[in-house]
């Protein structure tokens, strides 16, 4: 056993939580779950970054205090990613004064000891938007891309790190082998090309006459930290690193896994090992970066004017609140670190064909079909499907540990796949006595095996699977203790198991 400390973006808490969030969310959550089925211990982290100008300015719009407008949006998201079993241990937020402040100001003197930090006066072109200064190669036709805004030149004394020096070692530790990896490898060209055309310093604070909402620079009275400074350490402060609660074990013994979105990881896989490194806490993690694409809607960029937006909220309510088959459509549609698109038309045939046709009928029926002539009890013994199994679990366990979810979820349907198959061609419903219960039994252990492949993508629906195959594991399936053993993964690997329980229907058909 070995501990995995995973994390994602900490979500900016200016507006309501879009299907970008849930994704990355989703996706972090299938690895996180995992790592534990695989008897990893984990901590899972997730949180809120609630300073900065956006937030400062929409407080004072709404008439409230920015405190309070950050902590209706806190909960907001607290209770989305709650409804959609997102298993994560710990939520940090930047405006926790006992947990977060004390470690981003440890950290920032730290840098500043080793000479890291310097006051420079800069002109930049500023995007009120993105709420940071742009280089000239962000813009595009001279506004900024994600904005269509014509940026502000602004002068202003900030502190800078110096990253602009940290080209040659940052480029070193993208490539070794043992070093910081990019994952999938497609996405490791885009951040070393920047490296490239050479990276230049970056502001670390703002003058507090601009931005007040934030954390104040230690022995600076004039300035409050930027967001890089600030967000980046959210990964160590939820640790309570360089406080009397650093919890080191989750970070030094453990292998660090960052899930990022595409558009912020060139900050993460730059500015955030060379702050490490500068303040002597590069002990040599993090391990990963997993970088994930966006999400379009029925093949088009969303957005307001097209009228294309999907609220993950609408999603959920399609399914009477069942997450799930939200979870399933991202896992399964979008290859990891791919962009991908929501359609509603795809996700009700992925409802319709996967979850209902090829898993839930093949549970019902086996399930029936048991029941029928006796009372559910199983005789499992070796079998042709044995083999199928063994392959599948090896197909899945690669496709999971090579964070290629996509290639796992397929290994699981193409196990449903066999399974509904051999029931029409062995025509099993025909057989009579102890042979029909052998058969009948066979596909019941497949079963098993499919619902523990399912765990990490849909857990509650595996959970309510094992409960009608009665499976003795099912009540204590969704602990994050409990894990899937090699012994388990073995045909006929569940000794205690004897018989099946009451069928029940797992997916309703959708109302049109
Ligand atoms: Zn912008």
């Amino acid at each position: 056993m070995s501990r995995r400390y995973i994390t994602t973006a900490i979500d900016y808490a200016s507006a309501a939580p879009h299907m970008g969030h849930v994704m990355e969310k989703i996706l972090a959550d299938v690895c996180a779950r995992w790592m534990r089925l695989s008897g990893h211990e984990v901590r899972f982290q997730i949180g809120m970054d609630e300073h900065g100008v956006k937030v400062q300015r929409a407080a004072a719009k709404a008439e409230v205090d920015p405190q309070q407008f950050v902590d209706r949006f806190a909960a907001l998201y607290e209770d989305l990613y709650r409804r959609l079993h997102i298993s994560s241990d710990f939520f940090i937020r930047t405006t926790d004064r006992t947990r977060h402040w004390p470690t981003v100001q440890a950290l920032w003197k730290k840098l500043a000891e080793s000479g890291a930090l310097e006051k420079q006066s800069y002109t930049g072109l500023y995007c009120q938007g993105c709420e940071r200064f742009l280089t000239a190669r962000d813009l595009q036709d001279g506004v900024c891309p994600i904005h269509q805004a014509k940026p502000e030149e602004v002068t202003e004394s900030n502190w800078f790190f110096l990253l602009g020096r940290e080209g040659e070692w940052l480029k070193k530790l993208l490539t070794e082998p043992d070093g910081y990896r990019i994952v999938p490898d497609h996405r490791a060209p885009e951040t070393l090309s920047l490296i490239e055309q050479g990276l230049e310093d970056v502001s670390f604070s703002r003058p507090k006459s601009s931005l007040s909402w934030g954390i104040p620079v230690p022995d600076d009275d004039e300035q409050t930290m930027y967001v890089w400074c600030d967000a980046l350490s959210n990964y160590i402060s939820g640790l309570g690193y360089l406080t009397p609660m650093q919890e080191s074990q989750w970070w030094e013994g453990a292998e660090v896994t960052h899930v990022i979105g595409k558009d912020i990881a060139r900050f993460h896989a730059l500015i955030w090992p060379a702050m490490l490194k500068n303040a002597g806490l590069q002990v040599p993690p993090p391990q990963r970066l997993l970088i994930h694409g966006f999400l379009t809607s029925e093949g088009q960029k969303m957005s307001k004017t097209v009228g294309n937006i999907v609220q993950p909220e609408e999603v959920l309510s399609h399914f009477g609140g069942n997450p799930d088959p939200l979870r399933l459509y991202l896992s399964h549609e979008i290859p990891v670190g791919n962009d991908g698109d929501f359609s509603w038309k795809r996700i009700d045939e992925i409802y319709d064909a996967k979850l209902r046709n090829q898993l839930g009928n093949l549970l019902n029926r086996i399930l029936v079909l048991l029941r029928k002539d006796g009372d559910g009890s199983l005789i499992i013994e070796q079998h042709a499907l044995r083999a199928e199994a063994k392959q599948r679990w090896e197909d899945f366990g690669k496709g999971m540990d090579s964070f290629e979810l996509q290639n796992a979820i397929q290994a699981v349907f193409n196990l449903c796949l066999s399974g509904n198959i051999y029931i029409d061609v062995h025509k099993l419903w025909t057989l009579k006595g102890e042979e029909k219960k052998k058969e009948l039994s066979a596909l019941a252990e497949l079963l098993r095996h499919i619902t523990l492949m399912l765990l990490p993508f849909v857990p509650h629906t595996a959970q309510e699977m094992a409960r009608q195959l009665n499976l003795p594991c099912a009540a204590m399936m969704l602990e994050k203790d409990f894990v899937i053993t090699e012994r388990m993964k073995e045909w006929g690997g569940e000794e205690n198991w004897t018989k099946v329980g009451e069928p029940n229907i797992l997916f309703a058909p959708l109302v049109k």
